[in-house]
């Protein structure tokens, strides 16, 4: 396992940019918890609990959550024993308010400040990441129709379960998830960028070569 001097890292990106996958293969790599805001929403969602029943639509229709429930969850999960070596956001901040409520969360609790990696990729890339996913739904596993497909049609490699497609993976919520992102979350890259946090990298190439980057990237920083 390797040591990490930074404690927040910061995965940024339009949906599809492959944030998931590469914060998955950092944390593994480094030994630290990957915190998904957007897996959780998803687990509640499956449970049917509160907050699923409350998150619920606005997810399927590909608008965000608010920040009052997003940062509750955040908090929630930051103040759990194993992030005491560091953790990894991904899908979190998405607003601005997020990002505010991140930086007093952050101060606090003595962490220091985060190192934000920006994930960029093209529009057209991501149009074909996005409709092209699928999950396997028991073991998680991500796989791409287009760029990383399972061994047989739309069944899983591991386990053999049917495939599925996230339910906001359809055409008209990728739409309003891609709004969401330009309105919302790029101007988080120009509020991190002012405060010379973020890291650009080209997530448009194979994710072996994003990973290889990331790896140097945070055990430099
Ligand atoms: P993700 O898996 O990160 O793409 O998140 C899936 C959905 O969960 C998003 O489209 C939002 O509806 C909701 N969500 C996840 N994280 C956040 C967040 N930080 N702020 C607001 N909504 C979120």
């Amino acid at each position: 396992m390797r040591k990490l001097k930074i404690q927040a890292l910061i995965f940024l990106g339009p949906p599809g940019a492959g944030k998931g996958t590469q914060a998955r293969s950092v944390a593994n790599e480094f030994g630290i918890p990957q915190i998904s805001t957007g897996d959780t929403l998803r687990d509640a969602v499956r449970k049917g609990t509160p907050l699923g029943l409350a998150a619920r639509t606005r997810m399927e229709r590909g608008e965000l959550v608010s920040d009052e429930v997003v940062c509750g969850i955040a908090a929630e999960r930051i103040r759990q024993p194993d992030t005491s070596r560091g953790f990894i956001l991904d899908g979190f901040p998405r607003t601005i308010g997020q990002a505010e409520f991140l930086a007093g969360l952050l101060r606090e609790e003595g962490r220091g400040d985060p190192l934000v990696i920006y994930v960029r990729v093209g529009a057209d890339v991501l149009a074909r990441r996005l409709s092209g996913r699928r999950t396997c739904p028991v073991c998680g596993r991500t796989y791409n129709l287009h760029f990383s497909p399972p061994r047989q049609d739309e069944v899983c490699d591991v386990d053999s379960s049917p495939l599925v497609q996230r339910p906001d993976d359809g055409e008209e919520a990728i739409r309003q998830r891609l709004a969401a992102y330009e309105t919302l979350t790029q101007p988080l890259v120009d509020y991190y960028s002012k405060r010379g946090l973020l890291h650009d990298v080209d997530g448009g190439r194979s994710p072996d070569e994003v990973s290889r980057d990331l790896f140097n990237l945070v055990a430099q920083a």
